[in-house]
């Protein structure tokens, strides 16, 4: 089936959005400068159906850099162009078990990068973006995640030389995969790309479209243009599944039943296939980096729309 009718999936907004706001854990990220100062008490939360309906709450519209939500269009998109097999054999699906950020990860497992939701599978998977030169990669992920979005993303320059010049963690996953012959590109052009798709401007309602796509197969049901394969939709909802989530991943599929991806500014997607996908904004995260108000506000509308994917009635 679909998602209830127009009035009743925006009560379930409102209601979801006045519950979740009572959440006040978690703590804002510090770790990149220029998102240590986000306003803690900002909160979005969007639904969007494949019929191409959307809704909104609170801050729904208040735009927040991506982060590592990018991390599953663009794996979407890599697999548009390179096919199921290629990015799977050379990034993984598996969880490691431990924080997005892991570089002990990366050793314990013979220098593979695990999967594209943390964040050496993610560098190695941007590495893989076809395009000529660096240029040409970056305006292919712009132009890709706003086909996802339906309207043109903007890069926050703030964001992006804050991360830039800070990001040495980043730097050394890169140096790490390359040791170990895993990544496909230069490791400081992969890490700036990398850190540009993280800087791209979305909001709670971005996010709520932009997962209404993969549950949709691929079309984007508010412009109805098509980004990327229905096949290419169920392999990116496979690895949010097992891995969006980080080291949660389980007990948020467990708590939940839906594939979801988080950001350290605070944005959750998660997605109902065939039926829609809610977009959440919120700073404060728990210990893996996920949104404490996103968690709840989610939690709660896959209960009250009746989402969750394990649930057989
Ligand atoms: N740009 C961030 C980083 O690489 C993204 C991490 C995240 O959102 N979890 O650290």
């Amino acid at each position: 089936g679909s998602l209830p009718g127009r009035e009743r999936v925006g009560a379930l907004v409102l209601d979801a959005y006045e519950r979740a706001k009572a959440a006040t854990g978690g703590t804002v990220a510090g770790y990149i400068p220029a998102l240590a100062g986000a306003d803690p008490e900002l909160f979005g939360v969007s639904v969007a159906g494949v019929d191409g309906r959307v809704h909104a709450a609170g801050d729904a519209a208040v735009p927040f850099t991506i982060q590592s939500v990018s991390k599953a269009f663009v794996y979407a998109l890599v697999c548009e162009a390179l096919g199921h097999r290629a990015v799977a054999e050379r990034v993984g699906v598996d969880n490691t078990g431990l924080a997005f950020d892991s570089v002990i990860a990366i050793e314990l497992n013979g220098g593979s990068p695990m999967n594209p939701m943390v964040n050496a599978g993610a560098i190695a998977t941007t590495a893989l973006v076809p395009g000529s030169g660096p240029a040409g990669r970056w305006e292919a992920i712009r132009a890709g995640l706003s086909a996802f979005a339906g309207r043109p993303l903007a890069l926050d320059e703030e964001v992006y030389d804050s991360e830039a010049a800070t990001n040495r963690r980043n730097q050394a996953i890169a140096r790490l995969l390359q040791s170990h012959g895993r990544l496909d590109a230069d490791p400081p052009a992969a890490v700036d790309l990398y850190t540009r798709q993280c800087a791209l401007l979305v909001s709670a309602r971005d996010l709520a479209v932009m997962g209404a796509t993969l549950a949709d197969g691929g079309t984007n049901p508010v412009t109805g243009r098509r980004v990327v394969s229905p096949e290419v939709c169920r392999d990116t909802l496979a690895v949010l599944a097992a891995n969006g989530m980080y080291q949660r991943s389980g007990e948020w599929l467990f708590e939940i039943g839906l594939p979801a991806k988080s950001g350290v500014s605070g944005g959750i997607v998660a997605v109902a296939p065939g039926k829609g996908a809610i977009g959440t904004f919120a700073p404060r995260l728990d210990a893996a980096g996920n949104s404490v108000r996103g968690r709840h506000a989610v939690a709660h509308l896959s209960r009250t729309l009746g989402l969750n994917l394990f649930a057989s009635r």
